[in-house]
């Protein structure tokens, strides 16, 4: 059920701040998600670092996703949460040996490896349990996201992926070791990504490295294009879903591949960020010298994103009669900081002590970067199904 078809007498029994999480909109995008992928014979792992909520994390098992992963509780965790071993990947720049012995115990299907000192680390783990691990490049494609500069990851300037002038040297390492296996080629290039034209650019750069891996005799199995498809952080009840059919269609028609060569995709926020919202009780109004400030039960504690990379959230004001005086807030939270601020010169509503506020499209990357920080309580969350 949408936000804001929920009585407004209902929501008001819960304790704020929580997280709203709309069970029918996740359940339909993960629908149309897979049966655009399904379709054209793609693979899809969730990224679980955009929302690794028990519930929202159940039914994504449920549909057949598999998990990308960036630690080693996060591999943990999918298999915890039924996701089949096969079908687990594990990323990252900084994998403890810990994380990958863990790894390697459960058998997981892929390590996106990020250096030639990683992947010797790898091979050694490996052989002492006498097993075989496979592995897959991580490819800087040199790809610039238009997106935010702290989740662009792509460029030759980010700390991702084999550097290009030593993906010689990563392919006679990978001959030489005898307990890793090529699978294939990862890459990926950002987050919040909205131009389509930047996934395209993407396939002309992958097509590039598998044939350059293919001309030295390296068998490629896997093309891992990674996630970063972006959703409409302005309009969530307009763009309720992300195009994904013409997402999986540029690869379909762009990728370059054989009929053995899979390819998987690691989409994130995507499949969870409209389905959650930040739900938040107005404390106190203020104004100031030349401001009108919302001042909310909820801060950059329970939603880093607009503190941490100057993210848009769509803020409103639940239960608002219709043609209601408004008035432009800044809409802040109750942490010792100024960068706690949800938005500036919000027009809205004019609103009062105990008004629920409701903050957007906060499904992806949300409740999973809660934080302690003012030794804040727990993060609550609601169901649909709970009301
Ligand atoms: C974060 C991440 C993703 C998911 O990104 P989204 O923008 O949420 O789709 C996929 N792959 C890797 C390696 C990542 O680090």
């Amino acid at each position: 059920m949408n936000i804001h078809q929920i009585d407004l007498n209902r929501l008001k029994e819960f304790e704020t701040p929580f997280y709203y999480y709309d069970l029918d909109l996740l359940n339909e995008t993960l629908d149309r998600a897979k049966a655009a992928a399904d379709k054209r014979g793609f693979h899809v792992h969730y990224a679980l670092k955009a929302n690794f909520n028990d519930k929202v994390l159940g039914l994504i098992q449920s549909k057949g996703f598999g998990a990308d992963c960036v630690s080693g509780n996060e591999v943990q965790k999918s298999i915890d949460s039924g996701f089949p071993a096969q079908q687990i990947t594990f990323a990252g720049v900084g994998k403890s040996d810990k994380e990958i012995n863990l790894a390697l115990d459960h058998k997981i299907f892929a390590f996106n490896v990020e250096s030639i000192q990683e992947l010797l680390v790898i091979n050694e783990l490996a052989a002492k349990k006498q097993v075989k691990a496979q592995v897959s490049l991580r490819i800087n494609p040199n790809v610039d996201a238009h997106t935010h500069h702290y989740i662009t990851t792509g460029l030759d300037e980010n700390k991702f992926g084999v550097p290009n002038s030593e993906l010689e040297k990563a392919a006679s390492v990978l001959r030489e070791c005898g307990n890793l296996e090529l699978l294939g080629l990862h890459f990926h290039v950002g987050s919040q990504i909205t131009d389509i034209n930047v996934f395209k650019s993407l396939c002309v750069k992958v097509n590039e490295w598998k044939n350059w891996f293919e001309e030295r005799g390296t068998t490629i199995k896997v093309l891992n294009v990674g996630g970063g498809l972006g959703v409409d952080y302005h309009e969530p009840d307009t763009h309720p879903y992300a195009d994904f059919e013409a997402y999986f269609e540029v690869f379909d028609k762009f990728l370059e591949r054989n009929a053995q060569q899979e390819v998987h995709f690691e989409l994130g926020r995507a499949l969870v960020a409209q389905s959650g919202t930040l739900v938040s009780k107005v404390l106190y109004t203020k104004s100031g010298v030349k401001k009108n400030f919302l001042i909310l039960d909820a801060g950059m504690t329970e939603l880093m994103r607009p503190a941490l990379y100057q993210a848009f959230h769509k803020i409103e004001k639940l239960g608002a009669e219709p043609n209601a005086e408004e008035l432009n807030y800044d809409v802040v939270g109750p942490i010792c900081e100024s960068s706690d601020c949800f938005g500036k010169e919000v027009p809205l509503p004019v609103s009062e002590r105990g008004d629920l506020i409701a903050i957007r499209t906060a499904g992806a990357y949300g409740e999973v970067m809660a934080s302690k920080y003012n030794l804040r309580d727990e993060i609550r969350f609601v169901f649909s199904e709970d009301l």
